[in-house]
């Protein structure tokens, strides 16, 4: 029996399954049956601070009907803090293109305005084909692999290079300024510090004028 089961049990009052994870997808799950309660856990429990260890008493408890707002920081907190890039395979990175190259971009902008104090895996993504016709990812950012995908799309000499370093470097400051949740529970995606830092990107206006421009010819 864990420590932490015994001291949630004791706080709790209920007898626990516990099961502690280490899955990107349950942070906290629970079933209550009549005699017991199942529950998983991330790891992240492991190190909660009495105050989340009290909010999730309460919440097993039944007090309280939704997971406390100190429990949902806690979450939030950890998990950019959850480092899963062993879990990447290397191999399936694909960086050299058709027509450009993502780790020279990748390394020219981590270069010339993070003094290459990045440290991030990029790949292409996808097969170059359009298949969605009203939408189109360009970029993507996961925190917890450290990965940037940019669609394969833009391999090709109809994009200028400026628009995918543009997209590469709007990525990179994901990792710079991530996501939080505010305390009314609103999730900030494109913060204003977020957007502070895209501004300073080299053709950020040409790259967005050329966006809005061709934004017609992505959908054919
Ligand atoms: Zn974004």
């Amino acid at each position: 029996m864990t420590t932490l089961q015994k001291i949630l049990e004791s706080s709790s009052g209920l007898k626990l399954k516990l099961k502690i994870n280490d899955n990107r997808s349950t942070m906290l799950s629970v079933k209550w049956e009549p005699d017991h309660a199942k529950v998983s856990l991330h790891r992240m429990f492991l190190q909660a601070p009495q105050n989340v260890m009290d909010a999730l008493a309460c919440y097993l408890r039944r007090e309280d009907e939704s997971i406390a707002p100190s429990v949902k920081a806690f979450i939030e907190d950890n998990l950019k803090q959850l480092d899963y890039t062993h879990q990447l395979d290397q191999t399936k990175l694909y960086t050299q293109g058709n027509v450009y190259d993502l780790k020279r971009i990748y390394n020219e902008i981590n270069r010339e305005y993070f003094q290459n104090s990045l440290n991030l895996k990029i790949t292409w993504f996808g097969k170059g084909v359009q298949r969605n016709r009203s939408r189109v990812t360009f970029g993507l950012y996961h925190d917890a692999t450290k990965l940037i995908k940019v669609n394969r799309l833009l391999d090709s000499p109809a994009y200028p290079e400026y628009v995918i370093a543009y997209v590469v470097y709007h990525e990179m400051v994901h990792h710079v300024c991530p996501a939080y949740f505010d305390e009314n529970g609103h999730h900030h995606i494109h913060s204003d510090e977020f957007k502070k830092q895209e501004a300073l990107f080299r053709h950020f206006d040409l790259a967005q004028s050329w966006i809005k421009e061709n934004r017609a010819n992505f959908f054919v």
